[in-house]
């Protein structure tokens, strides 16, 4: 059986990674590996890291791209690469642009598709904004769901799918894996903080949601600096996405505050390295929501609302939205208050237990072997 991964972006070349290793070790399956590079330096360090080197690499990242011009270049592409490399199975995963035009370049040659980390759904079409719709698209042209929790595969049930499983998240596979990884370089990555005193403690921020961008995020900021100066005993790591609508109001609100670092996008290793040095997290990213609770982390979600609900539920993530107010008191109250602190720390991390590559491939082999 041969199947062909296609992604574009960091977080998605993440989540795939663990897959496309169980892949690489399943004698019967026969994979290849395209990307169309949407977001080019932060997919490349990743690629690297795994040791994963594309077959295919449509290089479609532009400056100002939009999302036509992303959809009818990665179709484009798509075309030619599917029909050279003749797959029988395609995967994507997740939400982009990408994974979408993959998803409709498989159903437009009647390849049968695979999606990894189906079944999320907002319920509000237009946020997050394009993802939203690229899942409920996707989830249409699919003919395999891989549910991450089981409130997703519960969405895709209710609305009659086949084959949909509850396999739990790959982010989880990566983590521990990359932590492998890295078991052995913890001085030589320590030694890229420079200026950082691990010895406090360290709450780590990130931050790049288009539907923050404006008002909520100066608010963000506002709550970052609020923060840092009530608790100047902490040090406030902030790797700062490149996206000129973040780094613009980062650097006016936050540039010169002295227990707050800025500091580049970080590559993955050193990235995780640093969630799992942190007492707390601060972000509107999905996949550091996931990925926290694995290493004990409470976190604070800023945004009005979360696809990832299930953190919420059971406890490792708090959502605050994205008022100045409201995610300084957050923050303030797991700072000062153990016992709450500890509550959030030791909540059951309901993404999975890093068998979900292994899980996926078992279902793929009775399904194609
Ligand atoms: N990440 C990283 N470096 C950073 C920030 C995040 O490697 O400076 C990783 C993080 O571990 C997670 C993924 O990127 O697995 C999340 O990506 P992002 O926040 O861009 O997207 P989302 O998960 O919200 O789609």
């Amino acid at each position: 059986m041969k199947s062909l991964f296609i992604f574009g972006t960091r977080p998605e070349a993440i989540k795939l990674a663990p897959l496309i290793k169980e892949f690489e070790a399943t004698p019967d399956f026969d994979l290849e590996v395209c990307i169309t590079a949407q977001h080019r330096e932060m997919l490349d360090q990743v690629l690297d890291f795994f040791k994963i080197k594309p077959d295919y690499d449509l290089n479609l990242m532009k400056p100002n791209q939009n999302l036509f011009a992303i959809t009818a270049d990665a179709l484009t592409g798509l075309k030619e690469v599917i029909e050279e490399s003749k797959p029988d199975l395609i995967i994507v995963q997740g939400d982009t642009t990408t994974a979408f035009a993959g998803a409709l370049a498989g159903f437009y040659k009647q390849i049968k598709i695979a999606h990894v980390e189906a079944g999320l759904r907002s319920n509000n079409l237009y946020s997050p904004f394009p993802e939203e719709a690229n899942r409920l698209m996707i989830g249409q042209l699919a003919d395999y769901h891989f549910a991450p929790t089981q409130k997703a595969f519960e969405n895709l049930q209710s609305v009659n799918k086949q084959n949909v499983w509850d396999v739990g998240n790959t982010v989880i596979d990566a983590l521990l894996l990359g932590l492998e990884l890295i078991e052995d370089n913890d001085s030589s990555i320590l030694s890229s903080f420079e200026g950082i005193d691990f010895s406090k403690r360290i709450i780590l921020v990130t931050a790049h949601r288009r539907e923050s961008f404006g008002e909520p995020f100066e608010n963000i900021c506002n709550a970052i600096r609020d923060i840092a100066e009530e608790f100047e005993a902490c040090e406030i790591v902030f790797p700062v996405h490149l996206n000129p609508n973040v780094r613009q109001v980062v650097s006016k609100i936050l540039s010169d505050i002295k227990n707050v670092h800025l500091i580049e996008p970080l590559d993955y290793p050193k990235f995780i390295w640093l969630i799992n040095k942190s007492f707390l997290i601060i972000t509107d990213s999905g996949g550091v929501q996931e990925e926290a609770p694995t290493l004990g982390k409470p976190v604070l979600v800023i945004r009005d609302e979360t696809e990832r609900e299930e953190g919420i539920t059971a406890g490792t993530a708090k959502l605050v939205a994205t008022n100045r107010e409201s995610i300084y008191s957050s923050a303030y109250r797991l700072l000062t208050n153990e016992h709450e602190y500890n509550k959030m720390a030791n909540a059951v991390n309901p993404y999975g237990d890093g068998t979900t590559s292994k899980q996926i491939v078992k279902i793929l082999k009775e399904v194609y072997c």
